[in-house]
């Protein structure tokens, strides 16, 4: 069996030939958290969660590495983002740390509900300055990067003199680069207006700062993530994947860093997830088109009829392949758990069906499986994988309704790839019958004894249902239309 991955660099389906046979070192770009992440982010991290699980199901030992930016995102050479993080945190008058570990706790729970496996190692960049900064004078000791007024920043026209090529990834040319582009935030301290900061300067306002051989200040967003990677899988290593929008420049800037630290491209296979939208268009918190995934799994949102269990998230984001454009829709939630429900129902049904060694069956179980394996090995295709795990369970229902028949090994093993497709590779769980909605209809019973209590003017016995759920995580709001609830 040939895994064959796209490799975004050459734009084509590779064979994957790990570094190390039987080894997988695999950095995925993790989170900015200072705020909570949306439904948008959680797809591309599910859809490397996949790639992971199907690695280790193939048999590769992973070393899978997923980083926190908690310093470097918010103080990219922009100062966008560090200006909106600087503003939040008097807002919110919170220690920086203290969002950041806000975040990174909602960060974690959110993908423990979606059944993400946690990555091998989870590095903070704040907890890599001292790489950063010895990354950063590695590149003025070679030429690569200049300092200019307590910044450091990264020489691109210099790269591509020494015959690198500064564009690669994103098949960007450089002259072109250089002449739509003008200095906004440069304040005439690059060279040119392409090159990115290795170590920026604090202002007296910025709050997260360092010392340095340039003076107080804190390191690059892109710079954070080939420290990271380095230190933790090697100067090349096997596998490097994000969101499509980190291509450029974030990538690309890895890229060029890499090979100007070490005269070696970093990654062999560069791998981009693609982008959720939501009713046709992309998932972004500045646009205001985003929901928070608890959103979607309570129904406390303006964009969907009813609330959906997480691994119905799950499998609809499985059901297109990583680098498809997903588009998410009321319709689309409600044909997805229509699907997941009549998966596990059949899972359920396989395990009370009797094996019969005397009858020969049309289904082939050695070709399902073969064409199972092709689907995950063609560039991890969830969609198709999907499609031929529901032969399986049109089977499994003629099985059920004595049209068909199955001798006993072969139903122990369907038995044991069904499983092992749908819990271990697509990481699916199973949903309890009717939970929510009996959940639900529980809910509507006490607010309505409540609501019964307050009329009567037994405010003790009303606030006592109230605070007993908010003790249990339920909130109780009170609004023009009547009660709601909020699962927290
Ligand atoms: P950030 O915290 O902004 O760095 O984003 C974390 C990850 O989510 C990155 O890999 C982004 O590429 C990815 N991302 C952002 N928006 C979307 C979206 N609408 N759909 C899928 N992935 C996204
Ligand atoms: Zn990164």
């Amino acid at each position: 069996m040939q895994l064959k991955i796209y490799n975004s660099l050459t734009a084509e389906k590779e064979i994957f030939k790990p570094i190390l046979e039987g080894n997988v070192g695999m950095y995925v770009c993790g989170p900015t958290v200072y705020s909570n992440v949306h439904l948008g982010n959680v797809r591309t991290f599910l859809s490397f969660d996949f790639i992971y699980r199907t690695l280790m199901h193939l048999g590769y030992k992973v070393r899978y590495v997923r980083n926190i930016t908690d310093a470097g995102h918010l103080t990219d050479d922009g100062n966008v983002d560090n200006d909106r993080f600087v503003k939040q945190t008097r807002l919110e008058k919170l220690e920086p740390m203290e969002i950041v570990q806000k975040y990174t706790v909602d960060f974690h729970k959110v993908l423990d509900m979606f059944n993400l496996l946690p990555p091998n190692i989870e590095p903070t960049a704040t907890g890599h300055i001292v790489e950063q900064i010895e990354l950063t004078q590695k590149l003025i000791d070679t030429g690569f990067a200049y300092e200019s007024n307590g910044s450091v920043y990264f020489d691109v026209l210099e790269y591509n003199k020494r015959g690198l090529n500064y564009g690669e990834l994103s098949k960007r040319n450089i002259e072109e680069l250089f002449a739509n582009t003008r200095d906004l935030d440069g304040q005439g301290e690059k060279k040119n207006p392409q090159d990115f900061a290795l170590w920026k300067k604090a202002s007296p306002a910025h709050i997260m700062r360092w010392n340095s051989p340039w003076g107080e200040g804190f390191p690059g967003w892109h710079l954070e993530c080939t420290a990271m990677s380095t230190k933790y899988l090697g100067e090349t290593f096997d596998i490097h994947g994000g969101g499509m929008d980190l291509k450029f420049p974030h990538h690309e800037c890895e890229i060029a860093q890499g090979k100007a630290c070490n005269g070696a491209a970093p990654v062999h296979y560069w791998m981009h997830a693609n982008m959720l939208t939501m009713n046709s268009q992309r998932m972004s918190k500045s646009t205001g088109n985003y929901i928070l995934p608890m959103q979607l799994v309570t129904g406390e949102n303006d964009f969907f009829e009813k609330s959906f269990h997480p691994s119905i998230v799950r499998f609809c984001f499985l059901q297109a392949h990583y680098r498809s454009v997903l588009d998410i829709s009321n319709d689309a939630m409600i044909a997805s758990e229509k699907g997941f429900l009549r998966l596990m129902e059949a899972v359920k049904v396989l395990n009370s069906i009797t094996p019969d060694d005397n009858r020969q069956s049309e289904f082939s179980l050695i070709e399902w499986k073969k064409k199972c394996y092709d689907a995950l090995t063609d560039d991890f295709n969830s969609p198709i994988l999907i499609a031929h795990l529901f032969e399986a369970v049109k089977y499994i229902f003629a099985l059920n309704d004595g049209k068909e028949t199955i001798s006993t090994a072969d139903l122990e093993e369907l038995k044991s790839t069904l499983n092992a497709f749908i819990f271990d590779v697509l990481g699916l769980q199973t949903v309890e019958e009717n939970n929510n909605e009996k959940l639900d209809q529980t809910l509507k019973v006490l607010i309505e004894l409540r609501n019964q209590a307050r009329k009567s003017k037994n405010f003790e016995l009303s606030d006592q249902i109230r605070d007993k759920l908010l003790a249990e995580g339920i909130e109780l709001k009170d609004g023009r239309d009547g009660t709601s609830y909020v699962l927290n």
